[in-house]
């Protein structure tokens, strides 16, 4: 993370730190949220009570020079002091709000005001943009489609967008002790400062792939190498240029209330404008976070009532427990925009299995590399829509990919493992699809057979073909990947006869 970070303790509405605050909030078009609360030990009837607000706002450019987070300090602050401040940037249409799962901080935030003397809780921030929804959206740019949405923790988005690793370990420090520790600083501050810098990455993404047509040199690209790989399906949207609305827009400034019909701001509030991405992006992806009635009133309820980090941690044990096991739809399934072929990718440990499954006809890939990294393995079932096989247990707990992208062979023969999976994955095998595909590359076969001439021709320097099949009046494939021949020769009807026990096609 960035040394320079300024960061910006508030505790009193009389400091130079809380004049600043107010600067930056009232004139940055980007404001990323995220607050801090100390959990409630048991089941209880209230919101647990926020205690420190992060704001990190960033001024014109996608530059951390322009950028400063605030720590707001709410057990000190007196909370009617910085309602209307805070108010005002969570419904000002001029400010982008950025946040991670930041409904369940606002329910909190609004309990902490309205239990501290303020008349009115915060009931919407708009426009808003979630960093989970970010990340689904750079996911679907990869993939082509929409990527399952498990639950992702801030610092793994962090981690695979930014390349940084957040430290978790004060995330359940006790945040309503003062003074906050140094580290505890860094850390709060860290957290909203890093939703800024994902965003300025899907920025540049989206820049990168054509948004808009301006120099994007004032832009901070670096993206990493996983979004750069991932330029195939040009998925999202071009978004026209609606030039005459932005023209309208700027002009409109004073008289907002009537274009809008939002309620007229303090002249306090001097925001720079949204530039011309931005303000598409606001367009394009923008959400709104509204609570009902119902969001106000704490539920009963204990896992309710826990930091979400908690909640994360209960959801990874559950993952833990029931690893390996399968949960559908499949990635080519209808349901999630499959063709409805299946397709596997199986890593060193299964590899023997491989061979059996493209005997039995079905597209079976290996990694690109001998010795792959977990990542690239991973990213590879993502990118190709296939589900992962792996006796790997530690592979199988990646959170990365969705249940239903990975799955755990539990036999250990390789006659079994193919009916293992067969059956948890309900593939039709047919007669006609064994001996379908090579074995040694996963390629299609051509679709007309050879006859011999056509083999030896196609096999000169390259692959013998033995004297014995010449006076035989056999047909050949050829693989339309690596061009092995193959013959129906006494191997071809011993192979099929096996798979059709092994996958019971006789029965
Ligand atoms: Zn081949």
């Amino acid at each position: 993370m960035d040394c320079n970070l300024k960061i910006y303790l508030v505790s009193s509405t009389d400091s130079p730190e809380f004049t600043s605050l107010t600067r930056f909030l009232t004139r940055s078009p980007i404001v990323a949220f995220d607050a801090e609360w100390k959990p409630l030990r048991s089941p209880s009837s209230s919101f647990p009570t926020v205690t420190l607000l992060q704001v990190a706002c960033r001024l014109g450019h996608d530059s951390d020079d322009d950028s400063a987070v605030f720590l707001i300090d709410l057990t000190l602050i007196p909370l009617p002091s910085v309602w209307e401040l805070l108010r005002d940037a969570f419904v000002s249409p001029d400010v982008l709000k950025l946040g991670f799962r930041f409904k369940q901080d606002l329910i909190y935030l609004s309990s902490t005001f309205t239990q501290r003397g303020c008349e009115s809780g915060f009931h919407e921030v708009k426009p808003y943009l979630d960093i989970t929804s970010i990340y689904n959206h750079l996911q679907h740019k990869r993939i082509g489609r929409q990527a399952p949405k498990d639950i992702r923790s801030l610092a793994a988005i962090c981690k695979e967008v930014l390349g940084v690793s957040l430290s978790k370990e004060l995330q359940c420090s006790d945040w309503s002790l003062r003074p906050l520790t140094e580290a505890q600083k860094l850390y709060a501050a860290t957290d909203a400062h890093c939703l800024l810098q994902i965003f300025a990455v899907f920025k540049a993404k989206l820049v990168e792939d054509g948004i808009t047509e301006l120099d994007s040199s004032d832009l901070n690209v670096g993206l990493r190498e996983i979004l750069e790989i991932s330029n195939h399906g040009n998925t999202i949207v071009t978004v026209k240029i609606c030039k005459a609305l932005d023209v309208i827009r700027a002009t409109s400034e004073s008289c907002q209330s009537l274009a809008n019909g939002v309620v007229s701001r303090k002249s306090i509030r001097n925001t720079m404008p949204m530039d011309e991405i931005l303000l598409k992006i606001v367009r394009r992806y923008g959400e709104r976070i509204l609570l009902k009635e119902s969001d106000l009133r704490p539920k009963n309820s204990k896992r309710k009532a826990r930091r979400r980090v908690a909640s994360n941690t209960v959801d990874r044990d559950k993952q833990l427990s029931c690893c390996g096991d399968w949960q559908g739809p499949p990635p080519w399934d209808a349901s999630l925009g499959g063709d409805g072929c299946p397709k596997f990718l199986l890593d060193v440990m299964v590899e023997g299995l491989a061979k059996h499954l493209r005997c039995v006809g079905i597209d079976a890939a290996v990694p690109h590399s001998k010795k792959p990294e977990p990542r690239e393995l991973l990213d590879q079932a993502y990118r190709e829509n296939r589900v992962l096989l792996t006796r790997d247990a530690k592979l199988s707990r990646h959170q990365y990919l969705g249940k239903n992208q990975i799955y755990r062979v539990k036999s250990l023969l390789k006659n079994e493992q193919l009916l293992e999976v067969i059956e948890t994955f309900q593939l039709k095998i047919k007669e006609d699809q064994l001996m379908s595909r090579c074995t040694k590359c996963n390629g299609k076969f051509i679709q007309k057979p050879l006859t011999i001439e056509e083999a030896i021709e196609a096999a000169k320097g390259f692959q013998r073909i033995p004297n014995c099949l010449f006076n035989k009046n056999l047909e050949f494939w050829q693989c339309m990947n690596c061009h092995q021949l193959y013959w129906e020769g006494t191997q071809y009807h011993n192979a099929v006869q096996k798979f059709m026990e092994v996958c019971k096609l006789n029965e």
